[in-house]
Formats: structure tokens, C-alpha cells, sequence
């Protein structure tokens, strides 16, 4: 596949200057304005059918060739993070406190390049739609266009993403079955109690010693309730009570992060955690409030869909360059929602190793995406495409 990989490094230049470009000028989640225009407007010149503004700045562009009846979806994000820069690059972020510190900007260049030589010389019978979604970090930007009807504009019959990943080799694609990124609810406990004198307790109700004790009883949760085999997560991260050593407070407020690799372990916690605060405030006679806030979803990537991911990563790369069953990772990610309602895979590129600069965590202010991800990124969505709307 040599050739492929040659034809895609013989245009990565011009797409990683886009990446640049877009590197340049980040947006936050569902402010993808000039970001989502550019890719829009790159589409529409290649021949792409283009819709704007699904799910606020989501943009769709379709490509359809022969008569297949095979549907494929592949998606990038296009959002950035609240981050102030500190790589002191040319290309270092203008906007104050915003960056593409998760490599965003490099997904959007990946899957825009792969579009251009796609339209220019791929050979694939069938429809190919390219999803371009805002608002990955933490707002939902993948439920946000289904609920715009993504997928009953465009039918999809399996559906793939790409992250990159620091630590790993550089171009390394590491690939994954079954549940591969956590779930991530949140809860805010509020406890109700009654005021008073620190020195006469038994006239209070204190929502301090109940907060105590439910912080407690909830580490039984995952050591008691949850299969040991099964990946659990309780953390309380924040706990707000009082302000003097002899004012007992009205009330305590804890915050909960709650995160699983699995679907029913998922509800399981939910079911426990909930009948353990509303137990745990009742014997102290204090009333508690709990707002369940469900975050991402477990992501599972199919079987067929992941065998088939790997069956081109290893036609690309060869078996050295390729991990066929990742560990999976704790944290979470929205291509989750699309992967319950259409088959597919999300796999890892290696962003770097060692001390090499692409080494540097995602969401850190000394990241940046490795460029010559470009070339090897673009080129397995070519391929990928091309086997799965074989002609
Ligand atoms: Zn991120
Ligand atoms: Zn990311």
C-alpha cells in the first residue's frame, strides 16, 4: 500500500498547513464558526453535497458513487478547550484562553484530506458521509446533530472516529472491541438539615456528620455492589458545608463524578449511590436532594466493525505498526452516542513517545498535534473507505 501512503504524503503539505491555520484560530464548543465555514467551503469545492449547521456548527458533506447501496459515516471533531497556549509556536493559538490542546484541529485536517483525494481519485461504489461535529468536550456536539436528525438525513450502515494519542509511536493505530471509554455521570447531593449552636447539637439536625458519613458508605459502592472484575469510579470532588467552628450549618452540598465501562455497571451505580444517600440522610433525620445529571455514554466499539478497522490498519501498516486490542481508557467521549445507534470503531493514532514533543498529554497547554499524523491519518480513511464501499 505503499503507493497509498506516497500519494497521501504528496499532498499532507497543503493540509497541514490548514491544520495550522485552524490551530491558529480555535473555537469553543458550538462557536465552530470560521472553522466549520472552512470545512464546508473545502467540501463544497470538491464536489461534496454540503449541509451547515446541524447540531449548531456540525457539518455534514456527502459523496456519492455508482449505484452501492453501502453507507459509510466518518467523523471528526472540530472544537477546542478553554486553555491558555504555552508552546510559544508561529502557530500558537490568537484567541486568548482558547486551544486545541485535545488535537482537534489535527482530526479535522486527518478527515479533510482524506476528502479531497477521496473526491479526486478515490475508487468506491456507495455513499460516503463525513461528519464534522462541534462540540466534543463536554457538550454533547454528537447528540446535539443526531437530535437534528444526522442519521436519518444520513443513513449510516457503520461509522468510524479517530483520536490521537500521546505516548503512543507516532502513526501507530492501536484498535479496540468492546467497551473502550468510560461513561460520565454527575451528581450534586444537597443535604438539608437544621441550623444551630455548635455547642447544643442534639438541637440541630447536622448535615455535616450526615455528608461525612455518605462520603463513606459511598466507597462501599464499588467494593461492595460492583462485580471486582468490573471498571468503577465513585469520586466525591467537592464538598461545601459551613464557616464557623460553633455554627452548625442548614446544609451540605457534595459533588460526584461517577464513571464505568460497562452498561448495566453503569445503572447499578446510579441504582446504589442513590439509595445509599437517600438511606444514609434519613438516619440522621436530614433531607437530601439528589440531581443525576448523565453525562457520555459508555463507548463500545462492534465487533464485525472493529475486525474489519483492524483488517485495514494492518493492510496500511503492517502488524508492527498496529495494536489490535488496546486497554481501554477511563475516559469518556461523545462519538459514544453515535456508536449506540449505528455499528462502528474509534481508534487511536500514536501522537509521539519518549521526549519527543508529541509525548505531551492532550489537554495540557504544551500540546500540539503531530503532523505527520496527516499523511498516515488520511490515508487510512482512504483505504478504509475504499474496502468498505469496495466497487
Ligand atoms: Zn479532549
Ligand atoms: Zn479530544
Amino acid at each position: 500500500m505503499s503507493t497509498l501512503l506516497e500519494q497521501l504524503h504528496a499532498q499532507a503539505g497543503e493540509f497541514i498547513g490548514l491544520r495550522r491555520d485552524i490551530h491558529h484560530h480555535p473555537e469553543l464548543a458550538f462557536d465552530e464558526h470560521r472553522t466549520s465555514a472552512l470545512v464546508a467551503a473545502k467540501l463544497e469545492s470538491w464536489g461534496y453535497a454540503v449541509e451547515r449547521g446541524l447540531g449548531g456548527t456540525g457539518v455534514v458533506g456527502r459523496l456519492v458513487r455508482g449505484k452501492g447501496k453501502r453507507r459509510l459515516g466518518l467523523r471528526a471533531d472540530m472544537d477546542a478547550l478553554p486553555i491558555d497556549e504555552a508552546t510559544g509556536l508561529a502557530y500558537a493559538s490568537s484567541h486568548a484562553g482558547v486551544m486545541h490542546a485535545c488535537g482537534h484541529d489535527g482530526h479535522t485536517a486527518m478527515l479533510l484530506a482524506a476528502a479531497h483525494h477521496l473526491a479526486e481519485r478515490g475508487r468506491f461504489d456507495g455513499t460516503l458521509n463525513l461528519i464534522f461535529q462541534p462540540a466534543e468536550e463536554g457538550g454533547g456536539g454528537a447528540l446535539r446533530m443526531m437530535e437534528d436528525g444526522l442519521f436519518d438525513k444520513y443513513p449510516c450502515d457503520a461509522i468510524f472516529a479517530m483520536h490521537n494519542m500521546p505516548g503512543l509511536p507516532q502513526g501507530r493505530l492501536a484498535l479496540r472491541e468492546g467497551p473502550a471509554m468510560a461513561s460520565s455521570d454527575y451528581a450534586t447531593v444537597t443535604l438539608a438539615g437544621i441550623g444551630g449552636h455548635g455547642a447544643m447539637p442534639h438541637r440541630t439536625a447536622d448535615p455535616i456528620v450526615a455528608a461525612a458519613s455518605i462520603v463513606m458508605a459511598l466507597q462501599t459502592v464499588v467494593s461492595r455492589n460492583i462485580d471486582p472484575l468490573q471498571m468503577a469510579v465513585v469520586t466525591v470532588g467537592a464538598i461545601h458545608a459551613g464557616k464557623a467552628n460553633n455554627v452548625i450549618p442548614q446544609s451540605a452540598v457534595l459533588e460526584i463524578s461517577v464513571r464505568a465501562l460497562d452498561r448495566e455497571v453503569r445503572g447499578r451505580l446510579e441504582e446504589r449511590i442513590k439509595a445509599l444517600v437517600a438511606a444514609q440522610a434519613e438516619s440522621f433525620g436530614i433531607k437530601a436532594q439528589i440531581d443525576w445529571r448523565p453525562g457520555y455514554a459508555v463507548l463500545v466499539n462492534a465487533p464485525e466493525e472493529t475486525a474489519f478497522a483492524r483488517e485495514v490498519a494492518l493492510e496500511l501498516l503492517g502488524p508492527e505498526r498496529v495494536t489490535l486490542q488496546a486497554p481501554a481508557l477511563p475516559g469518556s467521549e461523545d462519538f459514544a452516542f453515535m456508536l449506540e445507534r449505528v455499528p462502528g470503531s474509534y481508534l487511536l493514532i500514536g501522537n509521539g513517545e519518549g521526549d519527543s514533543h508529541g509525548a505531551c498529554m492532550v489537554h495540557n497547554p504544551g500540546y500540539d498535534f503531530n503532523d505527520d499524523n496527516v499523511a498516515i491519518g488520511s490515508a487510512y480513511w482512504v483505504l478504509l473507505t475504499e474496502r468498505f464501499l469496495r466497487d
